[in-house]
């Protein structure tokens, strides 16, 4: 149990720091960080390492060699520039338990024109703020600081050690973020519980669906129009395969896991999926196109292996080329494995619990219809819970993205008050 005194404390140091708390997450909204390409990383990662300096700490910004970058991520995810990844440990009193955190610091694009602010220049109306990356996830790498700003200039005793970090391209998967700091041997086994804030306050987090996205590529021969049937058209061929895949897709859709899903998208479980996102091809109207290129995008659930769910995807593909009169071939471009803790975790019950002290209600446990790179953490045997400040109307990705500040307050909180609890002094 932590001192009550302690819990008192910080919560009276956070509640002070509101202001605080907010400034820093319009900060980190106003840092253009899209990905592709990964804009201004070394930016935020400058302003993430001043903060961890606060605490005492000598961050590390971890850049990721180019060669490696080539050689792990397709040139297809579009990434440019460098990679910084940042961290920091802080040390407990004595021996105790190794807590990871991990925040990602890029965003998906924003189209200005149906905003009603520019996405990168935070405004806050109705004690909410407004930016591109508030809510997914900016506002929830500011708790992840002052969390632990709490911690420290409140003199809480803890035991063990708190390793924040703040990773690249979360949004476009591939490897560049938390899967080099695994290699790098900074997220290694002994890490014994790991919080992750880059989800939503109204469940928690055990679970997430694994994604993988394939390129196929239709090749036909190019031909004048007048004279059509001498070429053979792409985009034609690949309108055939498109409807075997759906096929595939529906027959995926009837899967369930066995573990819940968040209830607001009308599945009791969780559900797997495959669709066609995207389609490329033709380059004139009086030309047969040679080419046609499609991505899939898989979602799979726990249960589902990522090898099989490759195998599936390559069948219907091998069949069809089989009688098809182009070439076809397939490629993938990322992916990312099913993510999985223990519900009956330690972890996953002091974080239910120090929740539902601040929030006043459940956060009832739930696996993700999103996909996480923290599936390499639990790959790694650690397990992961998944809490952070977005809710369903955050509209995260889209237009006037947002995040109440009450609710960067409550995480900031939740996240203290696990620190204290699994990281109690002296160490149980
Ligand atoms: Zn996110």
């Amino acid at each position: 149990m932590q001192s009550q005194t302690a819990v008192r404390q910080v919560d009276r140091w956070i509640d002070a720091h509101k202001k605080d708390l907010v400034d820093l997450t319009c900060r980190l909204v106003s840092i253009d960080t899209t990905v592709p390409p990964g804009l201004n990383y070394p930016k935020i990662s400058q302003v993430l390492a001043r903060e961890l300096k606060e605490l005492g700490v000598t961050p590390t910004v971890s850049h990721i060699p180019e060669a490696t970058i080539k050689k792990r991520v397709s040139p297809e995810v579009g990434l440019k520039g460098p990679r910084p990844n940042t961290y920091a440990t802080l040390k407990g009193e004595g021996e105790g338990p190794k807590i990871l955190l991990n925040g990602h610091v890029d965003v998906v694009p924003a189209d200005p024109s149906g905003w009603t602010n520019d996405p990168f220049e935070p405004t806050i109306r109705n004690n909410q703020i407004y930016g591109r990356g508030a809510a997914d996830m900016k506002g929830a790498d500011a708790c992840t600081i002052f969390s632990l700003k709490a911690l420290v200039e409140t003199g809480a005793k803890f035991s063990g050690v708190i390793i924040p970090t703040f990773t690249t391209d979360e949004e476009v998967g591939g490897y560049t973020g938390v899967n080099y700091l695994v290699d790098k041997h900074v997220i290694t086994k002994d890490i014994n519980y790991c919080i992750s804030s880059d989800s939503g306050i109204e469940v928690l987090h055990v679970a997430a669906l694994g994604d993988a996205e394939y390129v196929i590529t239709v090749k036909g021969v190019a031909a004048h129009s007048g004279r059509g049937w001498t070429g053979v058209n792409a985009i034609e061929v690949a309108a055939g395969l498109i409807e075997k895949l759906k096929a595939l897709g529906q027959e995926i859709g009837k899967r369930r896991s066995k573990i819940p899903s968040e209830p607001m998208y009308g599945t009791k479980k969780m559900r797997p999926g495959l669709y066609v996102n995207m389609i490329k091809g033709g380059l004139k109207g009086n030309i047969i196109p040679d080419t046609c290129e499609i991505l899939v995008d898989r979602r799979f659930i726990p249960e589902e292996k990522a090898a099989i769910v490759e195998k599936e995807i390559n069948t219907v593909v091998r069949e069809f080329a089989k009688s098809s009169p182009a070439k076809v071939s397939m490629k993938k471009i990322l992916g990312y494995d099913p993510m999985l803790t223990d519900p009956n975790h330690r972890l996953v019950k002091v974080v239910r619990k120090q929740a539902r002290k601040v929030l006043g209600r459940d956060t009832p446990l739930a696996g993700s219809q999103g996909s996480t790179d923290m599936a390499v953490v639990t790959n790694l045997g650690i397990p992961v819970a998944v809490l952070g400040a977005t809710r369903q109307d955050s509209n995260i990705h889209g237009i006037d993205e947002h995040v109440r500040i009450n609710d960067l307050v409550s995480i900031t909180k939740i996240l203290t008050h696990s620190y204290l609890e699994l990281l109690a002094f002296p160490a149980r």
